[in-house]
């Protein structure tokens, strides 16, 4: 069963060798039948050896190689030596490259399996929390504390907060899947930074104010127009300054500012005198909905996608959030810019 090609190719040399001989028996009459049948049965066994050597080894290790790719057994993949220039060994290399490519593409998918039950465990924990929030307080006020106008008040205040952090979890939920799946597009265009950065520091003047907290912004008139997608480089410094705030304690200083880049660009930074990050913790900040105190960000209203929203921007830009940060010091939060060149500046 084993040797059957070997075998083939042998029955086959048997049988010419043995029609051919008959045929010059036919013509000379001068060879015994039997000698006849003897040259052929010894060509026939050479055949059978050289074929086995040749090809059907080889053909054992392609078939080998085919199993352990079936049963998904990579790990025992090795490649053999073989030598070029050959159909067989070029066949038995296509073979284990299959393999190789296989291998790596279960291992992506098994990663993406993987982060996708992990994100959709923390998507309906962190659902979860503000749903059965609401619904207590309100079982409460059902229960007879509507009629205590102060605690009734309390509890509606609570309640509206919790559906507020709904609505930022879908809002950022829905912002990440669309940067995600590339379905937000970026369409970098100049802008004038100076501008964009007035309007953000604005747009968050009266929540630091409520802290008691200074935001000042440092953008100096000469600052050169620079290339990317105002919308998206808005919602980076909104994140950012935002975080600035929750992270603060009451009366600290928040400062937005932007310097010429060493090889030129511009260098955008939200510098904060907060809590501060440990360094241990400084690799993970754009992680999915990871958070250094998960309760503080919670009532601050986080969602723990904010910085995570904040590197896919910036990726789609081709650039990337950088952070120095301090405990019990402060943080600083920077990202880069092209500036416009004569060329874009015209065609915009
Ligand atoms: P969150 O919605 O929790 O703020 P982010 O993705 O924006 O989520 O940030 C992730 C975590 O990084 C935060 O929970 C916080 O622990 C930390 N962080 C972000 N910005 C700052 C900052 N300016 N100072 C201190 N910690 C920060």
């Amino acid at each position: 069963m084993k040797n059957r090609l070997a075998t083939k190719v042998a029955a086959a040399v048997f049988l010419f060798t043995g029609v051919a001989t008959a045929a010059e028996l036919a013509v000379t009459e001068s060879f015994s039948i039997w000698l006849v049948l003897s040259v052929a049965a010894v060509a026939a066994a050479a055949a059978h050896v050289a074929t086995h050597h040749l090809v059907v080894r080889r053909l054992e290790l392609a078939r080998d190689t085919l199993r352990q790719i079936r049963r998904h057994q990579f790990d025992n993949l090795s490649e053999a030596n073989l030598g070029r220039g050959d159909e067989l060994n070029d066949l038995i290399r296509q073979v284990y490259r299959t393999g190789q490519v296989l291998e790596s593409e279960f291992e992506e998918l098994n990663s993406m399996e993987n982060y996708r039950r992990e994100f959709i465990g923390n998507v309906s924990h962190e659902l979860k929390t503000p749903i059965f929030a609401i619904r207590g307080f309100a079982e409460t006020l059902m229960n007879g504390a509507l009629d205590d106008t102060k605690v009734s008040r309390a509890f509606v205040e609570k309640i509206v907060r919790n559906s507020d952090r709904l609505a930022n979890l879908a809002k950022d939920l829905s912002e990440i899947s669309k940067l995600a799946t590339g379905e937000q597009r970026i369409a970098a265009e100049p802008f004038d930074l100076r501008r964009l950065s007035a309007d953000v520091v604005e747009s968050l003047e009266s929540i630091a104010a409520a802290k008691s907290i200074t935001l000042t912004r440092q953008v100096p008139g000469t600052t050169a127009p620079v290339m990317g997608d105002a919308p998206r480089i808005r919602q980076v410094l909104v994140n950012l300054v935002d975080n600035a705030i929750k992270y603060t304690n009451d009366g600290g200083h928040i400062t937005v500012s932007a310097t010429p880049g060493d090889g030129g660009g511009v260098l955008i930074f939200v510098e904060d005198d907060g809590i501060g990050i440990a360094p241990e913790d400084l690799p993970r900040l754009t992680e999915r909905f990871f958070r250094v105190d998960k309760s503080r960000s919670r009532t601050a209203g986080g969602t723990g996608l904010g910085l995570s929203i904040v590197k896919h921007i910036l990726a789609a830009h081709n650039e990337v959030l950088r952070v120095e940060s301090r405990v019990g010091q402060g943080s600083r939060f920077g990202f880069h810019l092209p500036t416009a060149t004569a060329a874009e500046m015209g065609a915009a």
